[in-house]
């Protein structure tokens, strides 16, 4: 396969002064499989306890019962671990770079400023009553009060659930409802692309809805200073907080603790409320930004995801700062004021280790290399990508042209489930393969089974699932079990089944093919989405495609597919024509699109994945049933498509 062709070797200097290179990856690999006890064990002493785990793990895949537990007579603290313990030797490093949606806007703030406010922001949530296990809904713009109120909540016990700041008020209120939420956080208004976003009045219109009885009391920061209705429960959050002692005691949490809880992006249906603990959590996701983005003391560090999603939780604000990182946090979109400001943004911070997501580099790739010409980014030293498959055009454009071939990209693969990155490259262990997420992360036992769940040897293709537990797991779906153990340990009885179709390769490397639900079945042939859309990206015309199946006569399925042009490409028929020999040339007659599609825009979720399922109503022509789309970024780009459907 034309994919698996180019490989881009360790680089000796990467090696040198890598955390682990490749001896010491399999070695500490083999001992987290074999001697998983022995090898958390000593990991766990990595993070302050306040009392030291004597039970390392208790993990029941079922089938009768499914049951994780980590580390379970542990007592610590996550403010503490991100927070209190690095004051003596990095109290005046900065911990959090904010950069505003406005160039001229940014704002540095130490691990002591930040210590400070978060117990002053912990204290004023006590006077309001919150405690351990309650629940606190942060609906927020990327203001670094986001991440203190996500580290007040863990100081004091209490459990957050953020909510992205682009969700609509119905959205917010399922949410709010479903965690039976006491307080909100919010702010006046957002501010993203130079446009502002009515958050205040957003948390209004959901609190007006039915279950949403729960909320108390609605705190504000004045983020823009935009008009907004005020009610007898809301409160400034300055009028709270600054009056507060900067001393507030963390309480001493087990282990087992509910942290937070987190709502799936909802691209295979409604989203799913995850239940993430304490203990096990803050481990793995320090320990995978430690090794998966070789982490060292003074790097400067980006990851681009908004911390609405579990990027934003684990490699934002969580995994950072357990590590006593410099985390940077952008409050804006990559495309304003103009294509350029990612790059300028990595000047401006001089950023080492930018951490992004395929749809981002998909749309600068749009716009040709010049896009990159503002900036030199010269401080770049480690790429990585998260949230979709990278197609390996992606893949080597991001490589090339932003990280101007001197960087390694780690692709990887992970879910909000798994609580931190799953399968990814070590940088300084293994060679990367463009479009592969790679190898296992210590301690994750990925397999692949065909549909009756044996598993498969060797090279092949098959689900994935994962055979055993690791610390940073789900524990459940809030206030349904049953759904957690119906949707992830019900399809193959005892293992975790991710959803996520797969290939290995003769090194053992993963290759994600898409969601098992995507895949297609052409003429008894199965074969996953993403590698005929990683066809057509090469493409230059095009900027973006998706690939859908449709009910098909003669072949059961047939392929569907929308195709977003790069910049000034007009579309015509010839053109169509050319693609559809590029995909046959490249992958086969097997994968000869039956249909394309020009699609100005493609549904994405919030977090900018393809939601493919809304694709294949549209090309069944059942758009009566789209399902749920609340977590839809654009809607209207449906109804473009809907309009102008090739399938008649
Ligand atoms: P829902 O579960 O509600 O449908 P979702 O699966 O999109 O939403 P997330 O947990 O944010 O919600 O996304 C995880 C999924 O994203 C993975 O299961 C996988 O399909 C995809 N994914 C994430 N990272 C990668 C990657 N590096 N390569 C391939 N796919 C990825
Ligand atoms: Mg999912």
């Amino acid at each position: 396969m034309s994919e698996d062709a180019k490989v881009h070797p360790v680089k000796p200097d990467v090696a040198a002064r890598a955390w682990v290179d490749r001896e010491r990856y399999q070695a500490m690999y083999q001992q987290s499989v074999e001697a998983p006890e022995d090898f958390w064990a000593e990991q766990a002493q990595s993070l302050d306890w306040f009392k030291a785990p004597s039970v390392i793990r208790s993990t029941d895949f079922g089938p009768e019962n499914v049951d994780v537990r980590w580390f379970e007579d542990g007592q610590l603290n996550v403010a503490h671990n991100c927070l209190d313990r690095h004051l003596e030797e990095r109290g005046d490093q900065v911990a959090i770079i904010w950069e505003g949606d406005d160039p001229s806007e940014s704002q540095s703030i130490t691990y002591r400023e930040l210590h400070a406010r978060v117990s002053q922001f912990a204290n004023g949530l006590k006077e309001l009553g919150v405690g351990r296990g309650d629940v606190v809904t942060l609906y927020m713009p990327m203001i670094p009060e986001a991440a203190m109120a996500m580290l007040a909540c863990t100081r004091i016990g209490a459990v957050h659930s953020v909510v992205f700041g682009g969700f609509s008020p119905d959205a917010l209120a399922g949410r709010i409802a479903d965690s039976s939420s006491r307080i909100v956080i919010t702010a006046d208004e957002s501010l993203r692309g130079g446009k502002r976003v009515p958050l205040k009045e957003n948390v209004d219109d959901a609190l007006e809805r039915d279950g949403t009885d729960c909320v108390d009391h609605v705190l504000v920061v004045r983020r823009t200073g935009g008009d907004v209705h005020w009610g007898s429960r809301d409160l400034w959050f300055h009028e709270l907080v600054d009056r507060q002692s900067s001393d507030c005691p963390a309480e001493a949490m087990g282990a087992e603790d509910p942290l937070f809880i987190l709502y799936t992006s909802g691209s295979t249906g409604t989203p799913k409320g995850l239940k993430h603990t304490t203990g096990g959590y803050l481990l793995y996701a320090a320990m995978t930004h430690r090794y998966v983005f070789d982490y060292h003391d003074g790097d400067i560090y980006w990851c681009t995801a908004d911390v609405g999603w579990v990027t934003g939780h684990s490699y934002i604000v969580y995994g950072p700062l357990a590590n006593g990182a410099t985390t940077l946090m952008f409050e804006g979109v990559p495309s304003y004021p103009t294509h350029g400001r990612m790059g300028e943004i990595v000047d401006k911070h001089q950023v080492n280790i930018l951490y992004t997501a395929p749809t981002a580099v998909r749309a600068l790739m749009a716009h040709g290399d010049g896009v990159m010409d503002s900036s030199s980014r010269d401080s770049l030293r480690l790429l990585g990508s998260v949230g979709e498959p990278i197609n390996p055009e992606a893949w080597e454009w991001f490589h090339r042209v932003i990280g101007k071939g001197n960087c390694p990209l780690v692709d990887t693969w992970w879910q909000t489930e798994t609580g931190g990155i799953m399968i990814a490259p070590l940088p300084g262990a293994t060679d990367l393969k463009p479009g592969s997420a790679t190898l296992p992360f210590f301690g994750v036992q990925p397999a692949l089974v065909d549909n009756e769940g044996n598993i498969l040897e060797g090279a092949t293709e098959g689900n994935l699932v994962i055979l055993d537990s690791w610390p940073g797991q789900a524990r459940s779906i809030w206030g349904n079990h049953e759904r957690y153990v119906q949707t992830y340990f019900s399809t193959y009885a005892g293992m975790y089944f991710t959803g996520d179709g797969c290939r290995r390769d003769e090194d053992g490397y993963y290759w994600i093919t898409g969601r098992v639900d995507d895949v297609l079945n052409v003429s008894g042939h199965r074969m996953g989405t993403a590698e005929i859309e990683s066809s057509l990206v090469a493409h230059e015309a095009v900027a973006e495609a998706a690939v859908v199946g449709y009910p098909h006569d003669i072949k059961g399925q047939g392929i569907y597919i929308y195709v977003t042009l790069n910049d000034g490409i007009e579309p015509s028929d010839e053109l169509k024509k050319t693609l559809t020999q590029w995909v046959r040339k490249d992958i086969g007659p097997i994968a000869s699109p039956d249909v394309i599609q020009w699609a100005p825009g493609l549904p994405k979720t919030r977090s900018g994945k393809i939601m493919r399922r809304i694709l294949r109503k549209i090309a069944a022509n059942e758009t009566d049933g789209l399902g749920d789309t609340s977590t839809l970024a654009d809607p209207t780009v449906v109804d473009d498509l809907i309009e102008h459907r090739a399938n008649r």
